[in-house]
Order: C-alpha cells, then sequence, then structure tokens
C-alpha cells in the first residue's frame, strides 16, 4: 500500500502518495504548475525551469523533486511568476519566433504561456540569432529558429530499433537539435505526427499538413493553458 505525504502549495494542504514529484502531486489536487520542457510519460529533465517552486523556501524544480511529509510549497506568488515570465521572454527573444505564420500558433505551450504571463513585449533586446531551417527529412521540418532545446523530441522519439531519432549536438549558444539522416527516410507518418505534436513549440513541423485547424479553433484558443488556476499576478 502506498504511503500518504501531506503537504501544502499556497498554504493549503493536500494529501499525496510518497514517490509522487511535487509537481504531480499538485496535479493530481489540481492546482496548476505551469512547465514548457515537461511532458505527460517522459521523464523529466527540469531543464527549462518553468515550474519551479520554493520548497520550504528555496527554489526547486516541480518537476524533479519528490514530495516529502510537511513540504511547504509556494507556487502562485508574484516573484515566481515574474521568474517564469522573464524565463518566456528570454526564450522569445533568443529564437526567432513568428507567431502569426507558424502552423503550432494556438497549439504552442510558449505562446500560451506568454498569453498567460501577460507579456505584451518583451524588456530585453531581441538576438535574431542565425539559425538555420533543416527541410530534408521526408516527413518534417525541423525549425530550429523555434526551438527552444527542450529535448522532449530526444526523449520520446524512437525508431523501430529504439534509436533515438533526434539528439541535440554542440553546447551552449550553439546548441542545435539534429535528427540522424538515415533514420529521418524511415520515419512513419505517425511517427512524424507524434514528434510534432511532442514539440511544445513549432520547431518540428509534419510535412504534408497545414493549418488543417483553424486559427481560432485550437487547443488553447478555446482554452487558455492553466486556466483552472489563473496567475494572481
Ligand atoms: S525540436 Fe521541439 S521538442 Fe525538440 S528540443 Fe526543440 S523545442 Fe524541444
Amino acid at each position: 500500500m502506498s504511503e500518504t505525504v501531506r503537504i501544502s502549495i499556497d498554504a493549503k494542504e493536500y494529501a499525496t502518495e510518497k514517490g509522487r514529484t511535487i509537481l504531480e502531486a499538485a496535479r493530481d489536487n489540481g492546482v496548476y504548475i505551469p512547465t514548457l520542457c515537461y511532458f505527460d510519460g517522459i521523464a523529466p529533465t527540469g531543464t527549462c525551469r518553468v515550474c519551479t517552486v520554493n520548497v520550504n523556501g528555496r527554489p526547486m524544480a516541480a518537476c524533479t523533486t519528490p514530495v516529502a511529509e510537511g513540504m511547504t510549497i509556494e507556487n502562485d506568488t508574484p516573484e515566481l511568476n515574474e521568474m517564469r515570465k522573464t524565463i518566456i521572454e528570454l526564450l522569445f527573444v533568443e529564437g526567432n519566433h513568428f507567431c502569426p505564420s507558424c502552423e503550432k500558433s494556438g497549439t504552442c505551450d510558449l505562446q500560451a504561456l506568454a498569453y498567460r504571463f501577460k507579456l505584451m513585449a518583451p524588456r530585453f533586446e531581441y538576438e535574431f540569432s542565425q539559425r538555420d531551417l533543416d527541410a530534408t527529412p521526408p516527413k518534417l521540418i525541423i525549425e530550429r529558429n523555434r526551438c527552444i532545446l527542450c529535448k522532449r523530441c530526444v526523449k520520446a522519439i524512437f525508431a523501430d530499433d529504439g534509436k533515438a531519432l533526434f539528439a541535440v549536438s554542440n553546447r551552449g549558444n550553439r546548441a542545435m537539435i539534429n535528427i540522424d539522416d538515415k533514420l529521418a527516410k524511415t520515419m512513419s507518418d505517425e511517427l512524424a505526427e507524434k514528434a510534432m505534436n511532442i514539440c511544445p513549440v513549432g520547431a518540428i513541423i509534419k510535412k504534408g499538413k497545414g493549418f488543417s485547424t483553424p486559427i481560432g479553433k485550437r487547443k488553447y484558443d478555446t482554452k487558455p493553458i492553466g486556466i483552472e488556476n489563473q496567475v494572481s499576478s
């Protein structure tokens, strides 16, 4: 039988199971913690830090931190939400994101979080990074201008023999996502669709499909991200 653990989030008490992460415990209890790199079913990496909460006064990634008895968690505070907004802003200025022409507009987690955190115009200068687009895979376009290097595709998209199709090469601001040329040629439509859907932004776009769901009727057009627990600030 699982062991029950009691925690508090924003001064409200919740019961959860030992072994759950803070993010899982929050979701189980209907509390929204914003995330970007996290995806259900993929081992969390804690890379984007959007889910940062204060645990007993210390900032920790909610997606990778397991719950413990008596843990005191702060989530929906002006300071944490400002930090999250800053992360989103930095991602916008670091890449080249042109939302109106993107197939993922309306289903993009980055765009949806920007709306949630009321990002109007970034406070930082655009970098206009020089990044290229790879249209050589038969089923996909890889648009590195939009890639936020969350590594969801790396951890979730595999060929039949278990080899990963995607990988990150280089480090720091030269890091970029790549696809294995040979494996890309074996990719089925289903796997290409899965890769596109797993990408939180419009960095993986399946060829031969465009705007089949009209703007205005997409996922976040009808239900803004995290609507169940609006940001207080
Ligand atoms: S291509 Fe998409 S899923 Fe892959 S690392 Fe970039 S943003 Fe993440």
